[in-house]
Formats: C-alpha cells, sequence, structure tokens
C-alpha cells in the first residue's frame, strides 16, 4: 500500500519551500531555511488545485 500524497510546505512565506510527496517525511525540517515545517494531505484529485482552501488560522 502506498503512502498518502502529503504536501510538505515550509511555514515561512519568504522562504517558500514546498514538495508534494509519497514520502513521509513527518517532523523534519525545511531543506532551505531549516525553519518547521507543516504537511497537508492531498486528496484525491486535489493536486492540481493549488491551495484553494483556507485552513490558514
Ligand atoms: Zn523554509
Amino acid at each position: 500500500m502506498k503512502a498518502p500524497l502529503t504536501r510538505f510546505y515550509c511555514m515561512s512565506k519568504e522562504c517558500g519551500f514546498e514538495e508534494t510527496t509519497h514520502k513521509l517525511k513527518e517532523g523534519i525540517p525545511c531543506p532551505k531555511c531549516k525553519g518547521p515545517v507543516l504537511s497537508q494531505r492531498v486528496e484525491k484529485g486535489e493536486i492540481n488545485n493549488e491551495r484553494t482552501n483556507s485552513h490558514n488560522s
């Protein structure tokens, strides 16, 4: 069974790091700025939508 597709993105907007992968990278720091990285499950069919939802709080 494949790992779920997950999007990882840096909390720093100036950094802008973002990666969508099937690999599990929970808990790793941003490879660019070493800052905290957020993860978001990508549902099937959602991969072409770039941040259309507003889960930011
Ligand atoms: Zn970063």
